[in-house]
Formats: C-alpha cells, structure tokens, sequence
C-alpha cells in the first residue's frame, strides 16, 4: 500500500525577497482539496542517486516523482523532489526542490505563481 506519509506536509517556497512561503504538499492543485483520504498516491519512483562532477566540485543529486490522484476532482499531478547533497563542514545536507508537474509532465508553475 502506497502511503503519502512519505511526503512532507508542508514545503517552503521561495518567495523573491518576502521570505518563505508555507504550502501544503498534500492538497489538489486544481480544486484545492487537501482531505488526504481523497488524494490516492498512485505511483512513486525513487530516483538512483548520481554523481555530478564539474571542475574540483562534486555532488549528488536524486530525483523522486510521485503521481497523485484527486478523487474530488479527478485530477492527477505529479510531485517531483529533486534532492541535492551536498556537504558543509563535514556533514551532509540536502536541500529538496519541488515541483507540481500536471500530469503529462508539464511544470504547472504552480509553486511559481505566488
Ligand atoms: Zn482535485
């Protein structure tokens, strides 16, 4: 059973020069339904985690999708996480962007409409 659990609840976009904005991950970007017992999570693709070298720098990157089903409205979306690791002062952190993709894989530029 495929659980959105795995999702975080909530991003924080950037927002130009106003800070960061709170969105709920778990809400239908077409009719605005964020009751979780109606959001189905269809599929998940948990990317290969790849190197990326250039010049004396390197880093990893990975990508998860998730395809997500609105039962409210029938619409479904994508989530794509696109994960950096990267270390500062010996320990590891990751900074994850995400994007709402409509279905067919287009950006909807739904984070960037804010
Ligand atoms: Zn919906």
């Amino acid at each position: 059973m495929l659980d959105l659990d795995e999702l975080p609840d909530i991003v924080y976009a950037p927002l130009g020069t106003r800070g960061m904005q709170p969105l709920n991950l778990k809400e239908c970007p077409r009719c605005g339904n964020n009751d979780i017992g109606k959001l189905q999570l269809l599929s998940k693709e948990k990317g290969l985690r790849e190197n990326t070298e250039r010049g004396l720098d390197s880093w990893d990157t990975s990508t998860d999708e998730y395809e997500i089903k609105c039962s409210n409205c029938g619409y479904n979306f994508r989530i794509k996480c696109q994960n950096v690791f990267g270390s500062a002062g010996g320990k590891e952190r990751v900074v994850t962007f995400v994007h709402i993709l409509t279905e067919d894989g287009q950006n909807d530029g739904w984070l960037g409409n804010f």
